[in-house]
């Protein structure tokens, strides 16, 4: 008997997302699997599908029928198969679920594309090819929800039964927006060589940069959202201030507590994107050091915060970067201090 041994993920998401005309989206990622033990270097593998009469497989913007074989590495990757045509636009590839209410297809079909040349505008263009837009719907009892990217990916599931009545709502289309940019924001962290950031333990870095960049992109593509913004990020501070009075930022991702990573992360980069600006008098921003961060990874520098931190000190002062780390590392007694303290001369 074969006893799959799975190989460990940085990131968990679920290996099958189902569409609601019968389709899915499978998540390759979570399929590699040695016969005993995978070896380190271990980084090919090898998937072949057969692929069912009437319905099509979608591989790397791709679409194959009957069927095909391909080598998939890193992370793995989502592929589709069903009914369901691609619908290739100026900006993604897009399998967007045809179940999904009216509201959420617009967003998808308008936001996406309008998010995407917001960040292209101050982040640069993608390299490599198109990405494709896999968003799924199974209507069934849940209340979960879950995006995603990986390269020239990005993706998301609702698994619930009330989305008709959820759109109606404008908080929720406020966190759907919010929640799309996000995902976006992250198809921008990456280098010609692949992610920026490193290990779980310093998720802060990305989640908390792509929330940050949500919030920006929010208020300058719809201002209607302000008072739902700044709301949240003071929802953002309470939860990071309650969580860093029992653990560690370090800690958070050990002690099933990621979310502070979003929520502390957020502040960290609004602190350095005010500092930023100050200190250059308005003439350069979080996006500035977000570019020379890809430019040094790409010349080699390590990926994650230690060479974006030595970046910041550079951008802004070595007092900054002392408190950053100072909260990202230490067990403080008094988080609410510790982070108000972190936008220095405001
Ligand atoms: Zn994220």
């Amino acid at each position: 008997m074969l006893r799959p041994t799975y190989k460990h993920l940085s990131k968990d998401y679920a290996p099958f997302s189902p569409y609601s005309d019968g389709g899915v989206l499978i998540y390759t990622g979570r399929l590699f699997a040695c016969i005993d033990k995978c070896a380190d270097d271990v980084n090919d593998w090898k998937v072949s599908m057969n692929i069912p009469q009437g319905e099509h497989l979608i591989v790397n913007g791709n679409v194959y029928t009957k069927s095909t074989n391909w080598v998939d590495r890193d992370d793995g990757m989502n592929i589709y198969i069903g009914r369901q045509k691609p619908i290739e636009t100026a900006s993604v590839i897009a399998v967007i679920d045809s179940g999904l209410p009216e509201e959420i297809q617009l967003s998808l079909s308008a936001d996406i594309p309008k998010l995407m040349v917001y960040f292209q505008e101050r982040l640069g263009k993608l390299s490599g090819v198109k990405p494709t837009l896999f968003a799924s719907y199974a209507k069934v009892e849940d209340r979960s929800s879950q995006g995603g990217t990986l390269p020239n990916q990005i993706f998301m599931h609702w698994n619930l039964n009330d989305l008709d009545k959820k759109v109606k709502d404008t908080k929720f289309i406020n966190q759907t927006t919010w929640f799309f940019a996000h995902e976006v924001a992250h198809l921008y962290q990456r280098s010609k060589y692949g992610a920026l950031y490193g290990e779980s333990n310093q998720s802060w870095l990305h989640e908390g940069n792509a929330d940050w960049l949500a919030a920006l992109a929010l208020l300058d593509l719809y201002p209607k959202t302000e008072e739902y913004v700044t709301e949240k990020i003071g929802r953002f501070k309470e939860h990071c201030v309650k969580g860093l009075t029992e653990l560690t930022l370090m800690e958070a991702a050990d002690e099933g507590q990621f979310g502070l990573y979003y929520t502390c992360g957020l502040l960290i980069h609004r602190a350095i994107d005010h500092s930023v600006q100050k200190k250059s008098n308005g003439l350069k921003n979080i996006y500035s050091l977000w570019n020379e961060f890809r430019q040094k990874v790409e010349q080699g520098n390590e990926k994650g915060s230690e060479t974006f931190l030595a970046l910041v000190e550079q951008y802004t002062s070595k007092e900054l970067v002392i408190r950053i780390k100072k909260l990202v590392e230490t067990r403080l007694s008094n988080p609410e201090d510790t982070l108000n303290r972190l936008i220095i001369d405001k």
